[in-house]
């Protein structure tokens, strides 16, 4: 599998704690539930399902490493929010209530063992980049703010004063919303996932999935019998064979500076907020690490690529097409950082649904997933594991009203049409193909 980090290295890696890989499996293994994919969506399935059903075999296998895919080189947004489709205001109430309830779940997990997690819950802004669009977020904000939600509008006079970003005209302050440094958390939940007895598989590909009362799933090393089977795969899914009308694997190109002082990210306003995202169909976003490190990924079509097939890495090199175009956004928020120096540049597969909709449920009896993010997956993947180990229980009711349950993603066309497809709709619009706009 292609996709490691030495030559593509998000700076989340850098002072994060030795983290010692598990062995590859080297025989066969019979297991009551094997969970494909070490990211966010496996880890905490693994949690959850360890931690409601103790006796269960649980193994997890990850083709390279654990964080090897999105949720190792994402930009660490944690968001509220679950619909990119335009939601009802009680909508986005309920949605905002689910995810503000599994960022505080991520933080309790933290707290209660004492895990080595950076993180900072500080609030993140969604900026409106027209004079209609601020209008319209400050009257559906008005709108939340009478369902209780913690939302703020910032006129674009106050949004100076939050942050300094040129050329946006309001913006929504959700101070609920924060960072996170996911390969941190991925590594903090190893000893977590060992202690409730999950077998760990580093450097274990599943190459095919055979389906069946017992599944068998194929590596290198040996065959896994399953009596349940778990995708967590994200942007990798297609490759074992599901949802390739459902799942585009695109990539991602995010760049990120050294340090910078803490006086220039106070100046920026980046001291009193964890980051920003923009409303622009192409989505820029900003977020800064707790060593002061500024991260920008999005907000051009030239950060984002899509090459034919499956093809899930695609490196952003020193200079290139995707850096320049980075860059060039970061200075229209801030014409100051024009001549910042961008020590890391790396890229990520998002798993795009064609509505930008993630979807959690079961295929048959025992075919478990959660896939289709779409850039919005580090709340939404780790709440996939409550979700997930619910529908095993086959406690499905708290979860039926949500837009994700039991959706199967769909509707993009095959090779080559999606190829020529996405590469016209982008040529000609300046566009995604996709619709977006969440709220
Ligand atoms: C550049 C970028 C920026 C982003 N920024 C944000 C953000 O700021 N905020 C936000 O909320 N979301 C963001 N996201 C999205 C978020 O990171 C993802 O939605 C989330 O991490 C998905 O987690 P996952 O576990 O489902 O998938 P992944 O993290 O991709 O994990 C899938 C794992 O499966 C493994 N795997 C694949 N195939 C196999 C196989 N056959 N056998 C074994 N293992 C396999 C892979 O190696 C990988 O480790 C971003 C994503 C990218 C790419």
């Amino acid at each position: 599998m292609d996709g490691v980090f030495d030559d593509n290295r998000a700076p989340w890696l850098i002072g994060a704690p030795p983290d010692e890989p598990a062995a590859p499996l080297a025989r066969d293994l019979d297991v009551d539930v094997a969970i494909i994919g070490g990211g966010f969506t496996g880890t905490s399935t693994a949690y959850h399902l360890s931690k409601r059903f103790p006796d269960r075999r649980i193994a997890l296998l990850e083709a390279v490493r654990l964080a090897n895919g999105a949720s190792g080189r994402n930009g660490g947004l944690m968001l509220n929010g679950i619909t990119v489709l335009d939601p009802s205001p009680e909508l986005a109430a309920r949605e905002h209530a689910i995810t503000r309830g599994q960022i505080d779940a991520i933080e309790a997990l933290i707290r209660e063992h004492a895990l080595p997690v950076r993180y900072r819950r500080a609030g993140v802004v969604q900026l409106s980049t027209t004079a209609k669009a601020a209008e319209e977020a400050h009257a559906f904000t008005e709108q939340l703010v009478r369902l209780g939600l913690p939302l703020r509008y910032l006129s674009r006079e106050e949004l100076e004063r939050t942050l300094s970003v040129r050329g946006a005209h309001g913006g929504v302050l959700d101070p609920t919303e924060g960072m996170i440094d996911g390969v941190d958390l991925i590594r903090a939940m190893r000893p977590l996932l060992v202690a409730q007895g999950v077998q760990i598989y580093e450097g274990t590909p599943v190459g095919v999935v055979r389906e069946g009362a017992v599944a068998e799933l194929e590596t290198p090393g040996g065959t896994v019998r399953a009596k349940a089977v778990v995708l967590a795969t994200g942007g990798y899914t297609p490759r074992l064979g599901y949802f390739r009308t459902g799942l585009l694997p695109v990539i991602s190109h995010v760049i990120a500076t050294d340090p910078l002082p803490r006086a220039q990210l106070d100046a920026m306003g980046l001291g009193r907020v964890a980051g920003f995202y923009d409303d622009l169909p192409r989505l820029g976003y900003c977020s800064v690490d707790v060593d002061g490190r500024l991260i920008f990924g999005g907000g051009t079509t030239a950060a984002y690529g899509y090459r034919f097939g499956n093809k899930t890495t695609f490196d952003a090199r020193p200079g290139d097409g995707p850096e320049r175009a980075l860059r060039g956004t970061l200075a229209a928020y801030w014409p100051e950082l024009a001549d910042v120096p961008i020590r890391h540049r790396w890229s990520g597969p998002l798993d795009l649904t064609l509505v930008r909709h993630c979807a959690i449920g079961v295929l048959g009896d025992n075919v478990y997933y959660a896939v289709g993010f779409s850039g919005h997956g580090i709340v939404l993947a780790n709440l996939a594991g409550r979700v997930l180990a619910d529908l095993y229980a086959g406690e499905h009711d708290a979860w039926r009203d949500c837009a994700f349950y039991m959706r199967r993603p769909g509707g993009i066309p095959p090779e080559p049409m999606r190829w020529i497809g996405y590469h016209l709709y982008t040529k000609l619009t300046g566009r995604s193909p996709w619709k977006r706009d969440r709220r």
